[in-house]
């Protein structure tokens, strides 16, 4: 079995799907994960939150928006005068969420999560059935019920366990050998819909190549492999034709756009390689993730928004070992994620994702006894196998307030 992704960029139009098409046409024992086509799922998340503000009409707008945008690829592919049932009931369910909902705060993440999973519902449903009708006999497959998640919603992990055990029996069940399921999307042990967080396909991807012991995944991008820096943040950017999996992990957790992070995990443990090719050409070689390569030797330069919190311990006590313990467990438990930490005796500098949970865990330390302060607008750039010209040139920058450096790599937070 080979494991193919498509991101919604390769799939934002009729051209795109067709495309689809090409590169999977003739293949057999083939596992394509899709996302939700274009900005779908940012469109998703205006319906949710115009749920959240209680404005109906405003979210039956937007989801009217979307079966737009989604009619016009389906009328592109299949002509104006077809219907796809199962796409129009998709759409109707969705309104009859926003519609049915009593909805409390509380349940907010569970509501995001069975909104913009449509994006994913529907572009599957729409690829499935061209494909079907354009040589490439294929399954269906609910990752709902295929993928058993933690119970989480909006960054759910998935049991992989439990998962192996529905994912197979999918399998086995069918005769079709092209299978098409969902990005991004999942179920909780008590039926309702979670999603795996944002960008989470390439995760789906590659739980997918670990459950089937897929001999390759190859992701389909609009750009030629992974590239050794944003080439609109560092213009001597430069395509890296092999990486290996720390090198890779490391990019993705610094913030590289190419690859969720969590994607390699599943991967690495099977030594499954992991191809990132373009998507408007078929043969070209792309980059190639895989175990036997030891380190990049190019400089790898990551650029990620960040809010640093500054914690100050009211009782000057921060070389106690249990106030690390009680800062970590209280972002741990609201699911923050950590990407730098500089302390001394009395401050502890953390730089964090944004989250919607950022304020709840800042009242919490205060709780606990430490003055936080919150500070927006920061990046943090991670230079990996840095040189001392890269060095000189981006380490004296009067907005760095953090900086630190190991023999591999240079890291620092600046303001933006
Ligand atoms: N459609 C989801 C998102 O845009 C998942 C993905 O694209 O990987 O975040
Ligand atoms: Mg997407």
């Amino acid at each position: 079995m080979k494991v193919y992704k498509f991101g919604g960029a390769s799939v934002k139009d009729a051209a795109g799907v067709r495309n689809l098409r090409d590169i999977v046409l003739g293949e057999s024992d083939l596992f394509i994960i899709v996302s939700a086509m274009g900005k779908t799922t940012n469109a998703l998340e205006g319906v949710f939150q115009a749920m959240q503000q209680g404005d109906e009409s405003l979210a039956l707008e937007r989801i009217d928006a979307s079966y737009a945008y989604h009619r016009t690829i389906i009328d592109d592919l299949m002509g104006a005068d077809i219907t796809i049932e199962q796409v129009d009931k998709l759409f109707e369910q969705l309104r009859n969420t926003v519609r049915n909902t009593i909805y409390r705060s509380s349940d907010a993440e569970l509501w995001y999560d069975t909104i913009v999973a449509f994006g994913e519902l529907v572009s599957t449903t729409i690829i499935s059935n061209y494909l079907n009708g354009h040589g490439v006999s294929n399954h269906w497959v609910d990752m709902r019920r295929a993928f058993i998640t933690e119970q989480r919603h909006k960054d759910a992990n998935v049991n992989l366990e439990a998962t192996a055990v529905r994912l197979k029996r999918e399998i086995e069940g069918s005769n079709a050998t092209v299978f098409v399921g969902q990005g991004f999307i999942g179920g909780a042990p008590d039926g309702t819909t979670t999603t795996l967080g944002r960008e989470g396909s390439d995760y789906s991807a590659a739980i997918v190549a670990n459950v089937l012991d897929a001999e390759s995944m190859s992701v389909w991008k609009d750009v030629d492999g992974i590239l050794n820096a944003d080439p609109k943040i560092f213009p001597d950017a430069r395509k890296i034709e092999r990486l290996s999996y720390t090198d890779t992990i490391e990019m993705a957790y610094s913030g590289a756009q190419i690859i969720h992070p969590k994607t390699i995990k599943p991967l690495e443990a099977k030594r499954i390689p992991l191809y990132v090719r373009p998507f408007g050409n078929k043969h070209a070689s792309g980059s190639a993730i895989t175990g036997d390569v030891e380190r990049a030797y190019e400089p790898i330069m990551i650029q990620k928004s960040q809010v640093l919190l500054n914690l100050h311990s009211r009782d000057l006590s921060f070389v106690l070992e249990e106030k690390f313990a009680k800062v970590f467990t209280t972002l741990d438990s609201h699911r923050i994620r950590i990407n730098l930490v500089h302390n001394s005796a009395v401050n502890l500098y953390i730089a964090v994702d944004a989250s919607w949970h950022i304020d709840d865990a800042v009242s919490e330390l205060a709780a606990e006894g430490f003055d936080v302060e919150k500070i927006e607008d920061v990046e943090m750039v991670t230079i990996r196998y840095y040189t001392d010209e890269l060095y000189h040139r981006y380490a004296f920058d009067e907005r760095i307030i953090i900086k630190q450096t190991t023999p591999h790599s240079l890291r620092f937070v600046r303001t933006k």
